[in-house]
Order: C-alpha cells, then sequence, then structure tokens
C-alpha cells in the first residue's frame, strides 16, 4: 500500500533542495498549501480511488481551486482559481493529490520556457539548456523527480516538445477526447490537455482518468476506450508510416531512423515511406489560427473583472499575439488569411486521414532541432520552427505520443508516434512496445 504522505515528503525534499535552492529549476510557480493536509485524507481513506498515491504538478493555465492559475503572467498574477476545471475534478475524484502550479511560457506561448512571466525553467538533464515549452514546468518536475506525474496542455506541440528534450513521456490526445473547461485557452480549436509522466504506462493511466465526455466542453466525445492491461500486448501486423523528408539535424534524424528499424525488425512490423501534402504550410498555417483565437480569448482580461489589462503588462511574444491577431480579425483580412487558414488545416486533416488508411501510425522525430542555451538569442523563425513536427497533429486534430529515444550530447531526444483520431490505444501499444527496447 502506498502512503502518499511518505513519497509526498521525499518530493517536497527535493522540491526544496533543486527548485527553491540550489540549481533552480523553477519547475513550480505555487506549491499547494494543503497538500500534507489532502495527503493525509487520501492515505486514511478505506476505498482509494485509481490514482491514490499519484503526485501531481499541473500547468498554470490550468483552473485549480484556491490555487493561482496565473499562466505565468503578470495578468493573472493574483487570480485564485475559483473552481476546478473538469480534469481536475476527475483526478480529485481518484485521489490524485494536485502537489501545485507548474511554470510554463506567458499564456502557452512559446517553445522554450523563456517567456514566462517570472522565471525561466532550466533542463533538468542540463541545467544550461531550455526544457522546452510551453509546458516547460510540467515536463521538468517530472524529469527531476519533483512528482509523479503532470498535467501540461498542448496547442502546437507545447506537452509533446518539452517532454522530448527533459527526457519524459508526454501525449496530445484527440483534440475533443479531454475536456477543456477550465483550461485557460490559448487557441481553442487547438488547445488539448494531456499527460507528462516518467513512462507509457503512467500516461496511458492519467490519459484514462482525464478523458471523456463532459457537458461543460460540447466537442468532447466518449470514444477514448482504454484498456490499460492490453497496452502490454505487443501490437501485430504494424505498418509505420515514414515521411519522405528528412529533418536538418542529421543525428536525430539518424537516431530515430535507427530506432524505427530496431522495432520493425523485432517485432516484425512494416516501414512504409508516405507523404503527406501541405505540411509544409503548417507552421504558417497555425500561427494565423493563434493570432486570432489568442486574440479573441484575451479580449477578457480589460482589467475589469479579474487580473490587469493584458496590454499593460504582458511580455513582447503575447503582445505580439495580440496584435498580429487584431490585425488580422479586421474585416478586410479575415477572408484571406484566417479563412485561408481553416481551409489548409482541412486539407492537412485530410491528407492524414488519407495516410491512416495505409499505415497504422506515423514516425517522426517529436522535435527537429536540440534545445539551445537559455538566454541564447534564436530568430524568431527557428523558435517557431521547434514545433515544425508537431504542429500538423494539432491542426489534424489526431492523438501523438513523445517517448525518450535516446540521447545526442547527453541532451533527451523524444520520438513522435502519431496516430489517427480517436486511436489512443493503438498509439499506447506501439509507443510500449519501442519504449520496452
Ligand atoms: N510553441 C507553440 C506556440 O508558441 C505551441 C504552444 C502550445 O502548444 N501551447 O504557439
Amino acid at each position: 500500500m502506498v502512503n502518499t504522505r511518505q513519497k509526498l515528503r521525499e518530493y517536497l525534499k527535493q522540491i526544496k533542495k533543486n527548485d527553491q535552492k540550489g540549481n533552480k529549476i523553477n519547475a513550480f510557480l505555487q506549491l499547494n498549501p494543503n497538500v500534507l493536509k489532502d495527503a493525509k485524507r487520501i492515505d486514511s481513506k478505506k476505498n482509494k480511488g485509481k490514482l491514490a498515491g499519484k503526485i501531481i504538478g499541473v500547468k498554470a493555465a490550468i483552473n485549480v481551486k484556491g490555487l493561482n492559475a496565473s499562466c505565468a503572467s503578470k495578468t493573472l498574477e493574483n487570480y485564485k482559481s475559483p473552481y476546478d476545471a473538469t480534469v481536475i475534478k476527475k483526478i480529485k475524484d481518484e485521489d490524485g493529490l494536485i502537489i501545485g502550479m507548474t511554470n510554463c511560457d506567458e499564456f502557452c506561448s512559446g517553445s522554450s520556457g523563456e517567456t514566462s512571466a517570472y522565471k525561466p525553467t532550466k533542463n533538468p538533464k542540463n541545467l544550461k539548456l531550455i526544457p522546452g515549452g510551453s509546458s516547460s514546468g510540467s515536463a521538468a518536475c517530472v524529469s527531476a523527480n519533483f512528482c509523479d506525474m503532470a498535467l501540461g496542455s498542448d496547442t502546437g506541440g507545447s506537452i509533446r516538445n518539452p517532454a522530448s528534450h527533459c527526457g519524459v513521456v508526454g501525449i496530445k490526445p484527440t483534440y475533443g477526447s479531454v475536456s477543456r473547461y477550465g483550461l485557460i485557452d490559448l487557441s481553442m480549436s487547438l488547445d488539448q490537455i494531456g499527460p507528462i509522466t516518467k513512462n507509457v504506462n503512467e500516461s496511458a493511466l492519467l490519459l484514462s482518468i482525464i478523458s471523456g465526455r463532459d457537458e461543460n466542453d460540447s466537442i468532447t466525445q466518449e470514444s477514448l476506450k482504454l484498456n490499460l492491461k492490453e497496452i502490454e500486448k505487443i501490437p501485430k501486423n504494424i505498418t509505420i508510416g515514414i515521411l519522405d523528408f528528412k529533418i536538418q539535424d542529421q543525428k536525430i534524424q539518424e537516431l530515430i531512423d535507427d530506432k524505427i528499424k530496431e522495432a520493425a525488425d523485432k517485432y516484425k512490423w512494416k516501414i512504409k515511406k508516405i507523404k503527406i501534402d501541405h505540411i509544409d504550410l503548417a507552421i504558417e498555417t497555425y500561427y494565423l489560427l493563434v493570432y486570432v483565437e489568442f486574440f479573441s480569448a484575451t479580449r477578457r482580461f480589460d482589467g475589469r473583472r479579474y487580473g490587469k489589462r493584458i496590454e499593460e503588462v504582458a511580455g513582447p511574444e503575447v503582445l505580439r499575439r495580440i496584435l498580429g491577431g487584431s490585425e488580422i480579425t479586421k474585416a478586410e483580412y479575415l477572408g484571406r488569411y484566417y479563412h485561408l487558414a481553416l481551409k489548409a488545416k482541412k486539407l492537412i486533416e485530410k491528407e492524414f486521414e488519407r495516410a491512416f488508411k495505409n499505415v497504422d501510425c506515423i514516425i517522426t522525430p517529436t522535435v527537429p532541432r536540440l534545445p539551445h542555451k537559455i538566454g541564447e538569442k534564436i530568430s524568431l523563425k527557428d523558435m517557431y520552427s521547434y514545433d515544425a513536427l508537431t504542429i500538423p497533429s494539432n491542426l489534424a486534430g489526431n492523438c501523438a505520443i513523445s517517448i525518450p529515444s535516446g540521447k545526442i550530447n547527453e541532451v533527451p531526444v523524444g520520438m513522435q508516434i502519431i496516430c489517427d483520431k480517436f486511436q489512443e490505444q493503438k498509439m499506447l501499444q506501439i509507443a510500449r512496445s519501442i519504449e520496452k527496447i
């Protein structure tokens, strides 16, 4: 029987030593002041839920009643969440313990964790490097062994990208499989909450709890039927799709290619080269949609109800998106840009659907380049292209997982496995099979 309190004390010791003092990884923005009391209550329960004993960090963009969902922004620095997001309610119902709110890029806008208005998160595997973003603290707190699991949100790669850089597992579930109620949106047609954990099984467990139809999010469906025991089974007759182009960083590509080959040889899976048309338009399409939807979502931060007026306190990346979004939203441009972006999104979605008629999954590197040094100036283009391989799945609305796949110069590199919409069970089986190698 797990003793939650004992485990919690160990984690809190680690946090004190390496997050608040010493290494100052800066994974957490706020610890839950009631965590010991909550742990005691869970330990004393007779019939415990499926997450009893699991200690969980939550991205500061998700509402946890009484804690500060600041989105790592000065805009919401004094905002105390008045309610639990649906995912949090589900976690609490199963006796998961929320340890605190994790750092992230401001309003989930970034790929490095450096745009947090408070402090940049460091990569626990190499303190000089970025951990990736935007769910920087969620990946870092799992990687640094400050907790068991974390929740992140992924609009264009924000779960998978930091999971890849920090050497942990992260899932972007199918759009509509996990409720967004209580997630502060970046771009509502793309955002999904998902798990970040130390291995595939733990991600499957957390996903099985948080997914499902929710009356508060009309887009959600009940279609994820996860059978956790079956995930251990090696799936037969799998055809892996690989894209017909190579990324610039050859070392990353080779590492992933070798791993795919190893898995294919071991399990007698087939490999097939495939083409996804219009994937080269993904980054432009994504940012057009995000700018417009983010601009619209931020109109509520006008300083009159809660928080400060966003334009007065937000950092440059958030302001760029608001300004860009307001321009594109002007009547004369809307048809030209936003509606065009919606059309491109649809085309990419159709391309993936077509591809999944011939292959069971598509495997790519998660991130096309290694993480840069914290504070190093990189161009906006380079920053935006960190997500070149993750964005397509947000546009298509399908599911994707990043699992650790090896290291280059001691820096973890993740492999991304993409499956068709609501095919999480198969995706998890493939991921678990590869994880075992
Ligand atoms: N890096 C991307 C962006 O800045 C993705 C962010 C995300 O997934 N939340 O928009």
